[in-house]
């Protein structure tokens, strides 16, 4: 780990003006993801700016939407009462990232700040068609998740909270990695008030829809109108876990998994 200077946030301002005047500044959620890339010193931020004195934690609802805090944790998010009765994909899926040590200290924010192409939350975000709410701005999740590792925040931009549409039903099934629980494809498929979504995390370089499951499905919502539509391989993640044409093909059965478990 190379040498930095930590400094902890009293106020989102506070957060926010230090990030902007840092030389290279980040921020600190759970530190999960942040601080081994520091230790592996695949990352060298000067300044560390630790939100976990901010009140951004905490599950709502407002209207017909959930609002997680960004500094909610996996586990909360998990065994949140108003998640599982509202959303039990949801508190599905947080129950089904990592470890109870990466769940106990890893954050909703530094997730999807993180957009890992396997992380689990993109997927709900864009399958729910939910908003990213920032510093700035409100983003919805397909203007949020911009690539492998990017998206459209800028550098001294804080994630405050998800705001999610409760859906009419929704289920992720995810093939996972056995060691890190990451998604080698997760699917998640939601009836919401605006038709059916798919989303698919752990394939792609970054989460995306399949519009062809979601024509389907629309027509005809059953787990056999899904598993046999071909998915294109041509560009999809390929590594020791998994080609990129296996990778194609567990979307199909992750969705019609996804459609069954509904
Ligand atoms: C062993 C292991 C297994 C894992 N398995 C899974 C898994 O199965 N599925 C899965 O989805 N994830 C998995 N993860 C990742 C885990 O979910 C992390 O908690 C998450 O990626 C990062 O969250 P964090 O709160 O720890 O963020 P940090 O590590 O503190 O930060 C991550 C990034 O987000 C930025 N950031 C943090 N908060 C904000 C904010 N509010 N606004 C803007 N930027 C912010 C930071 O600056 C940093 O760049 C795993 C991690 C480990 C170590």
């Amino acid at each position: 780990m190379y040498e930095f200077s930590y400094h902890k946030a009293s106020s989102l301002e506070d957060a926010r003006s230090t990030l902007a005047t840092a030389e290279d500044g980040k921020l600190l959620a759970g530190g999960m993801t942040l601080l081994p890339t520091m230790k592996q010193r695949l990352a060298a931020p000067t300044v560390l700016v630790d939100l976990t004195g901010i009140d951004m934690a905490g599950i709502e609802g407002k209207g017909d939407n959930i609002v997680v805090g960004a500094m909610t944790t996996h586990a909360a998010v998990a065994s949140s009462s108003l998640v599982q009765q509202t959303i039990p994909a949801l508190a599905a899926l947080a129950e089904g990232i990592g470890d109870p040590q990466v769940r106990n200290r890893g954050t909703i924010g530094g997730s999807v700040a993180n957009a890992d192409p396997a992380a689990d939350y993109p997927a709900a975000l864009v399958g729910l068609g939910a908003t990213v709410v920032t510093s700035k701005r409100s983003l919805s999740a397909e203007e949020f998740f911009t690539g492998m590792f990017e998206t459209a925040l800028a550098e001294d931009e804080i994630i405050t909270a998800v705001s999610f549409p409760v859906p009419e039903a929704a289920a992720y099934q995810k093939f996972p990695n056995p060691a890190s629980r990451y998604a080698i494809v997760g699917v998640f498929v939601a009836k919401t008030a605006n038709g059916i979504r798919v989303a698919v995390t752990g394939a792609g370089g970054s989460v995306f829809r399949n519009a062809e499951m979601e024509q389907a499905l629309a027509s005809n919502f059953s787990p056999d109108a899904v598993k046999n539509i071909a998915v294109d391989s041509s560009g999809l993640n390929e590594d020791i876990h998994a080609s990129a044409e296996y990778r194609a093909h567990l979307v199909g059965v992750m969705a019609s998994r996804a459609v069954a478990a509904m």
